[in-house]
């Protein structure tokens, strides 16, 4: 499907945020009004994944992770959080998400957001050259993940569409903050400073990571 070029009636430009929110945490806010400021986003779909394969570790509960998610991003008006990879029965695939999101909104742009250990192993991504050829994959950098032009050329004649997201970084994970909630009270109260309030209080109220 090629790019609606008509000036006066522009593509909707819809960015696509994926991750396993388990749980949500600062730098995913952070990462999506990023997104939607530099991106001109007309709006966001933050989707929590299913079960993904390359994720070996068994995840909380959907209804939790999409209750956190919701409350997370609540009140961010372009954004919204689309469910329908926890509905899907079996594996889901980027790839499906965004063929159908363009289904639902023909001739829109799509711009995928994933963090750089995410591209570090987009290659393995189901896929990827059909990824490339329908969305404009977006970078926010990671700590522990630095870039290397060198991870652009293996992508040639299509690294040019690739961007880097402008964040600024941010050390924090979801594995630190449920390692920290399981550790002992008082790292239970610090992690409870690394992801939205609203997320905090969830996590204690249904006793998710061993959080007492
Ligand atoms: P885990 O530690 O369980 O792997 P995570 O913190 O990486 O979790 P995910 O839900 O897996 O969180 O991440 C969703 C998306 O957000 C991924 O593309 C990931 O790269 C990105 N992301 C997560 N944390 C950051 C961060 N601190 N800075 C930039 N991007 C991030």
């Amino acid at each position: 499907m090629g790019l609606n070029t008509d000036s006066a009636n522009p593509p909707t430009r819809l960015g696509v945020f994926g991750g396993a929110f388990d749980p949500p945490h600062h730098a995913h806010v952070a990462l999506a009004r990023a997104a939607i400021a530099q991106f001109d986003l007309d709006a966001l779909h933050v989707i929590p994944t299913g079960q993904a394969w390359h994720k070996a570790r068994a995840l909380s509960a959907p209804e939790h992770r999409l209750a956190m998610t919701r409350l997370a991003f609540d009140g961010m008006q372009a954004v919204r959080v689309d469910a329908r990879e926890l509905q899907r029965a079996g594996p889901t695939f980027t790839i499906d998400t965004l063929k159908a999101l363009q289904v639902e909104n023909p001739g829109c742009q799509l711009y995928l957001f994933i963090g750089t250990d995410q591209f570090a192993a987009f290659k393995q991504w189901h896929k990827w050259d059909e990824i490339l050829e329908i969305a404009i994959i977006c970078i926010a950098g990671r700590s522990k993940f630095a870039l290397t032009q060198s991870q652009f050329d293996v992508y040639a004649p299509h690294n040019h569409r690739f961007f880097i997201l402008q964040l600024p970084l941010m050390p924090v994970s979801a594995t630190q903050i449920r390692q920290m909630f399981a550790a002992s009270k008082a790292a239970a109260l610090e992690a409870g400073h690394l992801v939205p309030e609203a997320v905090a209080r969830y996590i204690s109220q249904h006793q998710l990571y061993g959080a007492g």
